[in-house]
């Protein structure tokens, strides 16, 4: 079976991600010893994907990916976007999320995106695959599915935040199911396909 190291400790993120690969062995940082933070230091998803795929590439020498990924809420110019983990100063989906709701406070324009920036390193060659899902930011929480911000996010076409709807629905139309879902295609490796 195909082996391919996801550069990630995020458990949200990983089993999103394993619903989709389909017959690919996902290999995670526990699995193959790499025990360190890995800093993401810059601002675009881009660079932070890099870093981060770069760093495991190197560590292990198999064929990795990244993904960096946020929300961006388009009435706090782009905010939280690449700061997404950390917006409150703590790695805390619920002060994050808090943070979001009371800058929101009196703002009428409630759009938001998520954006997912996967970077691949296949065969020492970097690659880039990158889904957005657009919606809005509600005004307080609903549903328990999901993590980060999902709470408080309705995609469009919906009415139900990511915390209720389903996580094959969540997967159908989020911007890590998209950017996955490229990365597949590119690899000849969609689900079916063999
Ligand atoms: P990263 O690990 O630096 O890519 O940070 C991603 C952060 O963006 C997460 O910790 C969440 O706060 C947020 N985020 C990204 N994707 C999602 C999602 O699908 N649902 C909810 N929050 C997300």
């Amino acid at each position: 079976m195909q082996q391919l190291v996801i550069a990630s400790n995020n458990q949200h993120k990983i089993g999103e991600i394993a619903q989709i690969v389909g017959d690919i062995a996902l290999l995670s940082l526990n699995d193959i010893g790499f025990k360190d933070d890995i800093a993401e230091p810059f601002r675009t998803f881009e660079e932070n994907a890099l870093a981060k795929a770069s760093v495991i590439h190197q560590f292990s020498g198999k064929n990795v990916f990244a993904d960096d990924s946020g929300i961006c809420v388009n009435a706090l110019g782009g905010e939280p976007g690449v700061d997404s983990a950390h917006y409150s100063g703590e790695r805390d989906d619920e002060k994050n999320l808090q943070k979001v709701l009371t800058k929101l406070e009196g703002h009428d324009n409630r759009s938001a995106f998520y954006k997912a920036v996967i970077c691949l390193v296949w065969n020492d060659q970097v690659y880039y695959f990158e889904g957005v899902c657009e919606g809005k930011i509600i005004n307080e929480k609903r549903g328990g599915g999901g993590f980060g911000y999902d709470p408080i996010f309705i995609p469009d076409g919906y009415d139900q935040t990511f915390a209720e709807l389903s996580p094959a629905v969540k997967n159908e139309i989020s911007h890590r199911g998209k950017a996955v879902r490229k990365m597949l295609e590119w690899l000849g490796r969609l689900p079916g396909e063999g």
